[in-house]
């Protein structure tokens, strides 16, 4: 309808034009996808920027109810790779022009734990010549370890609020000290401030999430003025307490629509920001990755962990890759990006073109 395809242009919006915009579907969606499409070649143009993912260890202190890692399930292997295999893997990202990595795990907040990633960052830094660049995604930290972090060479952080709606924040996490709405949100703050390229992101279909949920997410991420953005479907886990909700949650189809509408909306929203595509997307779709680099989303996180610690980091059930080693999804990826229209960004760091004109603008 014609007020929708007016709206699809300007970047500031209302509440009603973006919940319409998440929710939309049949003509509506295919006009906003592909509009989406159009601004991301003009903004960020097509190249797709690999950062190569390490999720090292699945112990994790923490108990939201949604993930399949979560302190209290006690039906998985716990695993915590070494640091010599850690740096193995930065190595083949390194030697395979992947730009970026990302080290990913459960969250730790003991001394030890923290100054192990800074050795490891170290690590990574010293066997790249400098030439890596280094996301890190490891949960709610003090500001001193954000900031020792960053020294040690980390300039890109990942910390998904959610959800942006406290009332839902407290219906997927316990409302305890360890899962404090204001405490992420302060980190997320935190990382801005020390200087990271910042990244949140929300799950798409949770129980009792509606399409309004949705919209204000998305006016959240404008708000807090994010550099990177990181989000896809929800999907239930057994061995998890929101499983309990599972009959009412929408079909795994439409979760997996709305994501890329939201990524739409995302691109349309903040046009030179980095957007990722989601591996969650790849378990509802084969090409659910593709077809996100299609629609506005110019990041890609190839999984690089040695394969046989793959299986037991099951944030959610039916993840895909987790039989096949780093080398065979390298060059099936890059055919399948290709096929999508999109060009992969080899040996370079792909940064936040947001990041740099928000510095800059704050220096005039
Ligand atoms: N422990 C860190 C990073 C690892 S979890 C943290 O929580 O920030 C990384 C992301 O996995 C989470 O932010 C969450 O959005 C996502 N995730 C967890 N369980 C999921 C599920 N069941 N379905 C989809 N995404 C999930
Ligand atoms: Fe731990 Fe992150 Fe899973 Fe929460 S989402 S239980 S912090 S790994």
């Amino acid at each position: 309808m014609a007020t929708g395809i007016n709206t699809l242009n300007k970047t500031s919006k209302t509440m009603d034009e973006l919940t319409r915009q998440v929710s939309s579907e049949g003509s509506e969606k295919t006009l906003l996808l592909k509009k989406a499409g159009k601004i991301q070649e003009k903004v960020v143009g097509k190249k797709v920027f690999y950062r190569g993912l390490i999720e090292f260890s699945n112990v994790c202190t923490k108990d939201c109810y949604y993930c399949g890692i979560r302190k209290s399930n006690r039906n998985i292997a716990r695993y915590d790779i070494d640091d010599d295999a850690i740096l193995k893997a930065a190595k083949f990202a390194h030697e395979n022009k992947y730009g970026s990595l990302v080290l990913q795990s459960g969250e730790r907040n003991d001394d030890k734990f923290t100054e192990r990633i800074s050795r490891l960052l170290h690590g990574i830094k010293k066997l790249s010549n400098g030439e890596l660049g280094i996301t890190i995604s490891l949960g709610e930290q003090t500001r001193e370890t954000y900031k020792e972090w960053f020294n040690a060479g980390a300039h890109r952080y990942l910390l998904r609020i959610e959800s942006s709606d406290e009332e839902l924040y407290y219906k997927i996490h316990p409302h305890d000290k360890k899962h404090n709405f204001q405490t992420r949100l302060n980190c997320l703050y935190t990382l801005k401030e020390l200087g990271y390229q910042t990244g949140t992101g929300v799950m798409i279909g949770l129980p009792f999430q509606t399409y309004e949920h949705l919209a204000k997410d998305l006016l959240f991420m404008k708000e807090l003025d994010i550099d990177m953005c990181g989000m896809g479907p929800f999907i239930e886990h057994h061995d998890t307490p929101l499983y309990q909700y599972h009959d009412r949650l929408w079909p795994l189809k439409r979760r997996f629509e709305v994501a890329l509408n939201m990524i739409a909306s995302l691109r349309l929203l903040m046009p030179d920001i980095n957007i990722a595509a989601a591996t969650a997307l790849q378990a509802i779709d084969p090409v659910g990755r593709e077809r996100a680099l299609q629609c506005g989303a110019n990041v890609i996180m190839p999984n690089i962990t040695p394969t046989i610690n793959r299986k037991n980091y099951l944030l959610y059930e039916n993840k895909p890759c987790t039989d096949e080693g780093a080398d065979e999804c390298t060059h099936c990826l890059h055919a399948r990006i290709q096929m999508a229209g999109r060009e992969v960004g080899y040996g370079e760091w792909g940064d936040s073109k947001h990041y740099f004109s928000r510095r800059s603008q704050k220096l005039q």
